[in-house]
């Protein structure tokens, strides 16, 4: 008997990476194909052939196959960016090209969402998937019936060759209610004749076997299932090893994103705080506008890692800032008119870059405050990820701030993340 393997396959923003993991979780192949950048038709718009995302998944497919030859496949999960969408006939042929998960061209659209939907809905805003949604189906012929799909749906109707099932998580942000399971009268009413919205499971459950032409294509059993998938993010946050409530996940990016597992959903649009269904337990995120951009402003990352060097994580800065790269603040504080607070400054680069950690590591200590006061738990524990996840000084300070321990994830990749998901899924 062959060893069994489960594959992932995360669509980001940049190109297709898949990876095979065994049933103890150990990575034993991964492959990568670009993707080229979106085109941008005007300021605000970014659309891309959705041919582009299949070949890229093909590709890794096809890698992945030859470098486990003598492996036996069992299922396939797929995370993609989220608030992609594009409109598909029944038998998932496109309609035209998919809006990004940037584009914010659906503005009249959004203020008309913004008359119906409740104050905290994630849908509001012409860069959610609702907006996309009614903007593409004034493109479309209203006399025939087209489906509307996230980037992730299309491609499971691609490797099973049945269209129109979508999960919980990337339904979110085209209004779908995570917590009656179900699609709210006001979100019905909004849509056009003609067009059908996803059916929509929990990300995991099995959707159906990979097509017949395509495994056999690929050399593999017909048997392989094919799961429902999920966002990137959150299948970052699989990947990153978050598992119960009180688990946390900060991504050290060009933002600041924090993410807790918790009992209850919380939600507060003032703050842009929303919730995603994760399992049996919810994942609350917020996004600071601070993060490693403003480091990114006057240091190189080499700087970083040399500089960081020389800072005593035990010792404070003596200095009180509030880096940000321009005016505004939704979460953890939310004031459009907050201004970055970065003076003194002073002369010694160290000195600087240790105030700049210093202060980002205290807006993070007040983001998870103020999710635990909006009915989060404190966080127990925080895996790091991105860019700045691995700066040891960072995380000392860090765990120093917020006083519980602080790492670096082990698994940072999405992809990762929804292997674990179709390894998980697969044993239950
Ligand atoms: P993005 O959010 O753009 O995907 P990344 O996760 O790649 O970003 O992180 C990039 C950010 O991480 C940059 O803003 C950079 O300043 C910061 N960064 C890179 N290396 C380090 C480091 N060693 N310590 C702290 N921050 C870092």
């Amino acid at each position: 008997i062959s060893a069994q393997v489960w594959i992932g396959i995360d669509l980001g923003t940049s190109g297709c990476r898949s990876v095979a993991i065994d049933e103890g979780g150990r990575e034993l192949a991964s492959a990568r194909t670009p993707l080229p950048e979106p085109l941008s038709p005007a300021p605000g718009q970014y659309e891309q052939d959705p041919e582009l995302w299949w070949q890229a998944v093909l590709d890794t497919l096809t890698q992945l196959g030859s470098a486990l030859p003598d492996r036996e496949l069992v299922a396939i999960c797929l995370d993609a960016t989220s608030a992609t969408l594009l409109l598909a006939t029944p038998n998932g042929k496109l309609r035209g090209p998919a809006l990004m998960y940037n584009d914010r061209r659906a503005v009249a659209e959004a203020a008309l969402i913004d008359r119906v939907a409740p104050v905290d809905s994630p849908a509001r805003g012409p860069s959610a998937s609702l907006a996309k949604l009614m903007y593409l189906s004034k493109q479309t012929p209203r006399t025939t019936t087209s489906l509307a799909l996230h980037q992730a749906d299309w491609i499971i109707g691609r490797l099973t060759g049945h269209y129109r099932v979508s999960d919980w998580n990337n339904a979110l942000k085209l209004g779908y209610d995570a917590e009656r399971l179900c699609w709210p009268d006001w979100v019905s009413a909004l849509i056009p004749d003609g067009i059908r919205l996803p059916q929509v499971v929990a990300p995991g459950d099995p959707i159906g076997p990979l097509d017949a032409t395509l495994a056999n294509r690929l050399g593999w059993p017909s048997s392989v299932r094919v799961l429902a998938g999920t966002t990137d993010s959150t299948a970052a946050v699989i990947a990153a090893g978050a598992k119960e409530p009180g688990d946390a996940v900060t991504c050290l990016g060009s933002t600041l994103v924090l993410k807790i597992l918790s009992e209850r959903p919380v939600t507060a649009s003032a703050y842009g705080i929303y919730s995603h269904r994760f399992g049996d337990a919810w994942l609350v995120g917020g996004a600071s506008n601070s993060g490693g951009a403003v480091l990114r402003r006057s240091f190189s990352n080499a700087e970083i890692v040399s500089l960081s060097l020389g800072i005593d994580p035990e010792r404070p800065s003596g200095l009180d800032y509030y880096p940000l790269i321009g005016p505004g603040e939704r979460f953890p504080k939310n004031d459009p008119d907050l201004a970055p607070r970065l003076s003194p400054r002073p002369s010694d680069p160290r000195a600087f870059l240790h105030g700049l950690l210093e202060g980002i590591a205290r807006i993070e200590a007040e983001g998870y405050a103020r999710l635990a006061e909006l009915g989060a738990p404190p966080p127990r524990r925080i895996a790091s990820i991105g860019g700045g996840a691995a700066n040891p000084t960072w995380t000392a300070m860090r765990t120093r701030i917020l006083g519980i321990p602080v790492t670096s994830a082990e698994h940072q990749d999405a992809a990762y993340g929804a292997a674990l998901l179709a390894l998980h899924r697969s044993q239950q």
